[in-house]
């Protein structure tokens, strides 16, 4: 039987999320891989239990995540049901729908059809009566906005999730989606979005226009998928995601470039006296307007290591100069 620590509070950090009621803890767990039926079941729930031991109150899922699709969810469910009911109101559960679910016109994208149906299959799945936050998870071209911001807010006024968030939104999509949701009596709590040393597009505008209109940011895949980490420094282990079959992290993305910028910022990371995963995540986290940095785990271990990043977020000038200089060597 799981029991948390008492001391589960004590150093976690929680940031609030824009203009709302809700804190996040700085860093916030991911189950997009490590959690599906590929997956050892056992060490899933072992990540789980470290990371609310450790004050992570927030887990975020999708409807898609597994492989195969639906499993990290259902898997979670189990988990839930075993350890964490009594916890259901220290936990701040998130999924979403906007990536390919199931076959036909009806299972992809932003239709007011597909999350309305999405919603419903991941409480099931999950065996809860509702998420705390509900997202769309990338912008739809071809559905008019307001469809799928109606979509979402009819899903609160439903009480399936208490708050509405979209991912992969810029600044002018966010913008108009936060509109949209207010005319529709709902904020826009946050938006998902990939951000790290190695992708910095949000830098250039989205950062301060969140911050404006009182939306968060949790930046996923902090660590670019591992790449910012010691875990390719000599090679590629035979346990890592671009060893795997399913992971979204391709052998060919870790290329001369990539190892020659990793080694070189590892050096910097070594200097502060963090590793490099905890210098990636605390060069984020000293962002302004970063609610959370949303990380995967594949063992405890990389979880704990990930935790210390919180311990030093200040960077001198010329750690930032230097880390600078390394970045823009990418191509
Ligand atoms: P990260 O960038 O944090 O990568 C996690 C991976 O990095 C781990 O699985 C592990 O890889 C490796 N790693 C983590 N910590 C360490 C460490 N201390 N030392 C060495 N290696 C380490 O995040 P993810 O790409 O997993 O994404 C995180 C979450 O973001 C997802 O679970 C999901 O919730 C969300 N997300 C959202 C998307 C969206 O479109 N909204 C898209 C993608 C992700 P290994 O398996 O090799 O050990």
């Amino acid at each position: 039987m799981y029991i948390p620590s008492a001391t589960r509070y004590n150093q976690m950090q929680y940031r609030r999320c824009g203009a709302s009621g809700i804190n996040l803890p700085a860093v916030s767990l991911g189950l997009w891989h490590n959690f599906g039926y590929v997956d050892d079941f056992e060490n899933s729930r072992k990540i789980l239990h470290a990371a609310f031991d450790a004050g992570i109150t927030h887990f975020d899922l999708a409807n898609n995540y597994g492989p195969p699709y639906g499993s990290a969810e259902e898997n979670f469910g189990k988990i839930f049901k075993q350890d964490f009911v009594s916890y259901r109101d220290e936990l701040f559960i998130s999924t979403k729908a906007g990536y390919d679910m199931w076959p036909g016109p009806y299972g992809n994208w932003g239709s007011k059809k597909y999350l309305i149906a999405s919603i419903d299959q991941s409480l099931k799945r999950m065996g809860i009566d509702y998420v705390d936050l509900f997202y769309h998870h990338r912008p739809d071209p071809n559905t008019p906005l307001d469809e799928t911001m109606d979509a979402l807010a009819y899903i609160i006024k439903q009480g399936k999730a208490l708050y509405a968030g979209i991912s992969n939104y810029d600044d002018l999509q966010t913008a108009q989606a936060e509109s949209i949701l207010n005319r529709l009596g709902v904020h826009c709590l946050i938006n998902q979005v990939k951000f790290s040393m190695l992708v910095r597009w949000p830098e250039e505008k989205l950062l301060a226009k969140t911050k404006n209109l009182g939306v968060g940011i949790i930046a996923f895949s902090p660590l670019a998928q591992g790449l910012l980490t010691d875990r390719y420094l000599n090679g590629i282990p035979f346990d890592s995601r671009a060893a795997k079959k399913h992971g979204y992290l391709k052998k060919e993305q870790i290329t001369a470039d990539v190892l020659n910028i990793i080694t070189a910022l590892n050096k910097v990371a070594v200097k502060r006296g963090q590793k490099l995963a905890q210098m990636a995540l605390s060069w984020l986290l000293r962002k302004d307007n970063i609610t959370s940095v949303l990380i995967g785990a594949s063992s405890v271990d990389q979880l704990k290591d990930n935790l210390k990043a919180i311990e030093n977020i200040t960077f001198s000038q010329q750690e930032d100069d230097e880390i600078e200089r390394i970045i823009k060597t990418i191509k």
